[in-house]
């Protein structure tokens, strides 16, 4: 739910995070626990739980726009970056709100764990 929902508390600043971009409908903010030197998520502002959920395609727009955005300015646009949505138990998201995880600065394997 909104009230207790981690990302929301960031969103309304009730929980530190260290921001890296805002816009009027996302919010951006590195990964508390980092899988590689780059690892930001990129959230909306309103609450979506997750991919299933969203209503509006163009929300999905604004957030992989400002990903690429700053893959480009946190210096791993060229060498390269994940963009990566979990959704729901299988490929284990945790937490509720969608977010999207930019990763970068290192290799990644592929298939994905
Ligand atoms: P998921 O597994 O749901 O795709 O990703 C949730 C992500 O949120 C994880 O990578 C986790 O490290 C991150 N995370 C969980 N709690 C916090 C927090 O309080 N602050 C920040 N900045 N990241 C968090
Ligand atoms: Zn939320």
């Amino acid at each position: 739910m909104p009230d207790s929902c981690l990302f929301c508390r960031i969103v309304r600043k009730e929980i530190p995070a260290k921001i890296v971009a805002e816009t009027e409908d996302c919010l951006a903010f590195r990964d508390i626990n980092p899988q590689a030197p780059v690892h930001v998520l990129v959230i909306p502002r309103e609450h979506v739980a997750s991919m299933s959920a969203v209503k509006d395609p163009a929300l999905v727009g604004k957030l992989t726009r400002l990903a690429s955005e700053l893959a480009q300015r946190e210096g791993v646009a060229e060498s390269g970056y994940r963009l990566v949505f979990n959704t729901n138990a299988d490929a284990g998201q945790t937490v509720f709100h969608l977010h999207l995880h930019l990763l970068g600065g290192r290799h990644f394997a592929w298939p994905p764990g």
